[in-house]
């Protein structure tokens, strides 16, 4: 029977940490467990807190009652067995209480959780030895339920660490019960089947609530993607791909710069582009626009630069650091760019079209406004000659 036990608990062993290498510690991928960790530390910060707070207090109030005297310990030894386990657990509880709250406020969730899973190991650790002590006055089962109630409070921790934290404290709860002096024993099968019932009930509890709670947060993933998506294309124009008139009301508020990088705004427009809709058609109109479109994105590289479509065959390009002979060189360059470059049109003739630009900078705190208007009012100059930058 004894033989047999051992044999079921190290088969037991071997299975889980097989299973939970293979379907659970891969299952999730790199970057998913990072946003849900990131997700459980934000969402449990608050409950980790209490719990802590709470074992701290009756903690406290055990080791006072037990240096009062009224502990129930009949020999000395078990006594300051027990005040040592409340010592410790509150020691462990308040180096917790610190780390945790250093790292939820750096918004560090690895380290977080490394020490999440220390502290659940402490608590295993402290419920081994009060259950040994326990068993020394009577036969005592105490740990099991101190396992239970220890994994239960950190439910989002991946199984596999649950599982492996149940193991090492079962090994050093069976050490400690094999040598330990005075410990009231009883048969190894009644040992030894207690373990493996209270691994199948952690495994089992832990499978389900940390899956349920995952798939939870994996929606919330999903659902938080798609809303970016779709707010990412309410702002982009279906045709040239930049930014469409919504997102430059949405971002008039914003600063510019002012200083020796200023913010400079190129306003580009298509010269004669009537006419070419007229000779070859609205469809080599949207080739023309969608080639301007790319041009300037691939342009556009630092960042807080930004184009938007201003109006039919209208630009706005923002520049968030330059200077004014910066901003003219980038016009120029776009320029030449879009005079170099040919649009397919069908039967074989390619067809090259041209670009007027007008150049304004952020001086003396203008406003976003009086900035397009400037950049507006060059642009008009630049129709003069037409395939020209002004400033
Ligand atoms: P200018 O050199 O003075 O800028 O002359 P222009 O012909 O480019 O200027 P105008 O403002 O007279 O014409 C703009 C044309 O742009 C009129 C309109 O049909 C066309 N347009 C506006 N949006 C689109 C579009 O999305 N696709 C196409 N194909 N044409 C468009
Ligand atoms: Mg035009
Ligand atoms: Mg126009």
């Amino acid at each position: 029977m004894k033989y047999v036990a051992k044999l079921v608990v190290f088969l037991y062993i071997y299975f889980m940490i097989k299973f939970f290498k293979e379907k659970i510690f891969f299952l999730i991928n790199k970057k998913d467990k990072e946003f849900i960790r990131h997700r459980v530390m934000k969402s449990d910060h608050k409950i980790y807190t209490a719990v802590l707070i709470a074992i701290m207090v009756i903690e406290a109030i055990m080791l006072l009652l037990s240096l009062l005297n009224v502990g129930s310990a009949s020999v000395i030894n078990v006594e300051n067995g027990y005040r040592f386990c409340y010592a410790f657990f509150i020691a462990a509880c308040f180096i917790c209480l610190i780390l945790l709250s250093i790292f939820y406020k750096k918004d560090k969730p690895f380290p977080y959780y490394v020490f999440v899973a220390i502290f659940m190991f402490c608590t295993m650790l402290w419920g081994v030895g009060v259950s040994i002590l326990a068993s020394t006055e009577n036969f005592s089962f105490l740990y099991f339920a101190i396992c239970m109630v220890g994994c239960s409070a950190f439910i989002c921790l991946e199984p596999w660490i649950t599982g492996l934290s149940s193991i090492l404290s079962s090994m050093i709860y069976i050490t400690l019960y094999y040598t330990v002096d005075g410990v009231k024993r009883t048969d190894s099968g009644t040992l030894y089947s207690c373990i493996l019932l209270i691994m199948i009930i952690v495994l089992v509890a832990f499978y389900f609530n940390f899956f349920r709670r995952i798939n939870a947060i994996k929606l919330e993933l999903e659902v938080s993607k798609l809303n970016e998506l779709l707010e990412k294309q309410a702002y982009i124009d279906d045709l040239t791909k930049v930014y469409n008139r919504r997102y430059l009301t949405e971002n008039i508020d914003s600063e510019l710069n002012y200083g020796e990088k200023k913010t400079g705004l190129l306003m580009l427009d298509i010269d004669h582009f009537k006419d070419i809709n007229d000779t070859y058609g609205h469809l080599v109109g949207d080739s023309c626009l969608r080639l301007l479109g790319n041009i300037i994105l691939k342009s556009i590289k630092e960042e807080g630069d930004y184009c938007v479509r201003y109006g039919g065959e209208e630009f706005l390009i923002f520049f968030n650091q330059t200077t004014k002979d910066d901003l003219l060189d980038k016009a120029e360059n776009l320029r030449k760019t879009i005079q170099n470059s040919i649009v397919q049109v069908k039967g074989g003739n390619n067809l090259s079209y041209t670009i007027s630009i007008g150049c304004a900078i952020a001086e003396n705190n203008i406003s976003y406004n009086k900035l397009i208007k400037q950049a507006d009012e060059a642009l008009y100059r630049a129709k003069e000659t037409r395939n020209t930058v002004s400033r």
